[in-house]
C-alpha cells in the first residue's frame, strides 16, 4: 500500500460486515480507519432476527456460509465472548408437498457443498420435537446452526477490532468518497456532539464500502448502479415461558407471506419474525412497523408452535435492510473504480454469513484474491450497458 496516505483501508459502515473486516484486516496487519454515521452495529446488524442459518442459502453461498460457520466456533477466542451464540440446530418445517419436495431436494444438493442436513419425516418430527404442530409434512435439521444475540455481535467485533488497533469512528457520516492520487480521500461530517457538523477528511489507500442499505447510492456515485431495494423484515418478541424450544425454527413456504421463523432465548421469550416486509425511510433512517403484518404472523406462529396462540407479544420492531432481485450480495472490488470494495445488499441473510465476509472481505484486499469463491457476488452482474 502506498505510504503517503494515513490509513491503509477506510471502512465505510459500522454494521457487521464494516466491523468484522476491519478486526480481519487487522490481524493480516493493515492500518483501518472505520467510518459509522452513527453507533457500531445500530441497524440491520443489531436488530436482526439472530438466525446462524445455513440451509436455504443459494448453493453458491454455502462455501462463504461453512466458513463463516467455522468462525462463529471460534468468536470466544477472537472476540473474547460467545455473543450468545448456541448450536442448538436449525429446524425447517413445511407444509405442503410441492415445498416438501424443494426441501429434499436441498438437502441432496447441499451434500456436495459439505451441508450434512437431516430430514424427518412427520412421526420423527413429532417424536423429537413434539411440540411443534402435527400438521408439518417435512422438517429438515441443520444440527450445527442455531442462533445468537445480534445485539451483541457486531460491537463486539467493533471493540476487538480497536483492541487489535484499528480506529472506529462513531457518528461520522460519510458525504463523499474522492480519488486523490494513488489512494482516496474520504470527507465527512460529524453528526453528534460538541462538533456537530464539523468537517474532517480521511485519507486511505483503498475503500471498503459496508454501509448496508445505503450503500447503493454509494456505488452509483461511483458509476455502478445496482437495483438495491430496501425493506423491513417484521419481528416480535412474547413475554418469557418455559424453556423449551431448542432450535431456531423456519417455515419454508413458497407462497407470498408465509415464510416465518422463530427462536426461544434461554430466558423465556420468543423471538418470531416473516411474513411481509414494511416500508422504510432511507433518509430519515426508519424502519415503520405494521400493525397488521403482526397479525398476520400470529396464526402462522401458532401453526408452528401451538403454545404461541395465548402468549403475549411485548415488543415489535423492525430494521433497514438492503436487497437484490437475486438475493445474492455484493461483494469484490469494483469494476470501475480500482481500490474500492463491496461488501453489501445481504437480501435479509447477512447475520450468519457477517464474520466470514469480513474474513473474506481481508484477504481480498490484503492478497488480490480469495480462497473462498466470490466471483458470483460480483458488483458486474447488474453493468449495464451504456
Ligand atoms: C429485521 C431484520 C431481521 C434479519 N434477520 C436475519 C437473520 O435472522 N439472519 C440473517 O442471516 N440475517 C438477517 N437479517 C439480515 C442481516 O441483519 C443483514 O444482512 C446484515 O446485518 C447486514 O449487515 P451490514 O453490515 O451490511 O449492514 P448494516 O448493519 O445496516 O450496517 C451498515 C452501516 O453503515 C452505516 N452507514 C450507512 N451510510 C453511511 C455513511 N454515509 N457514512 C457512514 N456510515 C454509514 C449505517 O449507519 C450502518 O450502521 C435481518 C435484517 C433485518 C433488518
Amino acid at each position: 500500500m502506498t505510504a503517503d496516505t494515513d490509513v491503509d483501508v477506510i471502512v465505510v459502515g459500522g454494521g457487521l460486515m464494516g466491523t468484522s473486516a476491519a478486526f480481519f484486516l487487522r490481524q493480516r496487519g493493515y492500518s483501518v480507519t472505520l467510518l459509522e454515521r452513527g453507533l457500531v452495529g445500530q441497524q440491520a446488524s443489531g436488530v436482526n432476527f439472530g438466525n446462524v442459518r445455513r440451509q436455504g442459502r443459494p448453493l453458491e453461498q454455502l462455501p462463504l456460509a461453512n466458513r463463516s460457520r467455522e468462525i462463529w466456533n471460534r468468536l470466544p477466542a477472537l472476540l473474547g465472548e460467545d455473543c450468545e451464540f448456541l448450536p442448538c440446530g436449525q429446524l425447517r418445517i413445511c407444509y405442503d408437498a410441492d415445498a416438501a419436495q424443494n426441501v429434499e431436494r436441498y438437502a441432496h444438493d447441499a451434500r456436495d457443498y459439505g451441508l450434512e442436513l437431516e430430514l424427518l419425516g412427520p412421526t420423527a418430527l413429532r417424536a423429537r420435537y413434539p411440540y411443534i404442530g402435527h400438521d408439518a409434512l417435512l422438517g429438515s435439521l441443520g444440527p450445527q446452526d442455531g442462533h445468537a444475540n445480534p445485539r451483541l455481535l457486531t460491537p463486539a467485533f467493533a471493540r476487538a477490532a480497536v483492541r487489535e488497533g484499528a480506529a472506529v469512528i462513531e457518528n461520522t457520516e460519510v458525504l463523499a468518497i474522492e480519488r486523490q492520487g494513488d489512494g482516496f480521500e474520504v470527507n465527512t461530517t460529524r453528526r453528534a456532539g460538541p462538533h456537530n457538523n464539523s468537517s474532517t477528511t480521511y485519507r486511505g489507500a483503498a475503500i471498503l464500502i459496508t454501509s448496508g442499505a445505503w450503500a447503493g447510492a454509494m456505488a452509483a456515485r461511483l458509476g455502478e448502479p445496482v437495483p438495491l431495494v430496501a425493506r423491513g423484515p417484521q419481528m416480535g418478541v412474547t413475554e418469557p415461558l418455559p424453556y423449551r424450544v431448542e432450535p431456531s425454527i423456519g417455515v419454508k413456504s413458497d407462497l407470498p407471506g408465509q415464510t416465518v421463523y422463530l427462536r426461544q432465548v434461554s430466558r423465556g421469550n420468543i423471538v418470531f419474525g416473516g411474513g411481509y416486509r414494511n416500508d422504510v425511510d432511507l433518509e430519515a433512517i426508519r424502519a415503520y412497523p405494521a400493525p397488521e403484518y403482526t397479525l398476520h404472523q400470529l396464526p402462522l406462529m401458532a401453526r408452528v408452535l401451538p403454545a404461541m396462540a395465548k402468549a403475549h407479544i411485548i415488543r415489535t420492531w423492525s430494521g433497514i435492510e438492503g436487497y437484490l432481485p437475486d438475493n445474492l450480495p455484493i461483494m469484490g472490488e469494483s469494476a470501475k473504480v480500482s481500490g474500492v470494495f463491496y461488501a453489501f445488499g445481504f437480501s435479509g441473510a447477512g447475520f450468519q454469513i457477517g464474520p466470514g465476509v469480513g474474513d473474506v472481505m481481508a484477504e481480498l484486499i490484503a492478497t488480490g484474491r480469495t480462497s473462498t469463491p466470490i466471483d458470483s457476488f460480483h458488483i458486474r452482474r447488474f453493468a449495464t450497458t451504456e
